[in-house]
């Protein structure tokens, strides 16, 4: 299946100069949502996974049909106040500015392993902060999905000598 059909390009959203992937048309296809999510699942299949992780919101959406397909649990990454329990954090670099993201202190076992799961792979900061939570909490990370890559920022660099898979590249 071709999924690069079931995406949307918007030009200059959420600012002018932007051109944002809006995946919402490939999950509200049940078909194109289903053969994303067998994907990852087949690509994390042989690794033993322990437990799937996903930055909000995007990660939550891919990361999900994934855990419950590998009957394993997910544990949500997400902005700083929105956990309710003990949590560590990780500052990451924006364009402009620092965000913060945090995991809950439990979510992890030391020597669990991790499949992290977002939809895109852009800069690769997001994905960077996610996998210093994970291996902050003793977490392996055994491998990192993503439905798209933007091949011209480079995120791959961030993510050398670990194990991804990308369905998409733009
Ligand atoms: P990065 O941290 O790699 O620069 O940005 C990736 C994060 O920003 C992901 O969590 C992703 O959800 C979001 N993001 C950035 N650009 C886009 C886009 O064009 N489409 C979508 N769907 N998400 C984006």
């Amino acid at each position: 299946m071709d999924l690069k059909q079931y995406v949307t390009i918007v030009q200059d959203w959420p600012k002018p100069g932007i051109v944002f992937k809006d995946i919402t048309t490939l999950m509200d296809n049940g078909a194109a949502y289903k053969y994303a999510t067998d994907q990852i699942v087949e690509y994390a299949r042989d690794k033993n996974i322990d437990l799937v992780v996903g930055p909000e919101a995007r990660g939550f959406i891919i990361g999900c049909p994934v855990a419950y397909s590998l009957e394993v649990g997910f544990a949500p990454v997400r902005k700083e106040g929105k956990l309710p329990r003990e949590t560590i954090k990780v500052e990451y670099g924006l364009e402009y500015g620092k965000d913060v993201l945090t995991i809950h202190k439990d979510a992890i076992k030391p020597g669990q392993r991790v499949l992290i799961t977002d939809d895109l792979l852009a800069t690769g900061g997001t994905i960077e902060a996610t996998i210093k939570l994970v291996e902050q909490l003793g977490g392996i990370v055994a491998g990192i999905a993503f439905l798209i890559e933007l091949t011209d920022l480079d995120g791959k660099d961030k993510l050398d000598g670990y194990d991804v898979l990308t369905l998409m590249s733009f």
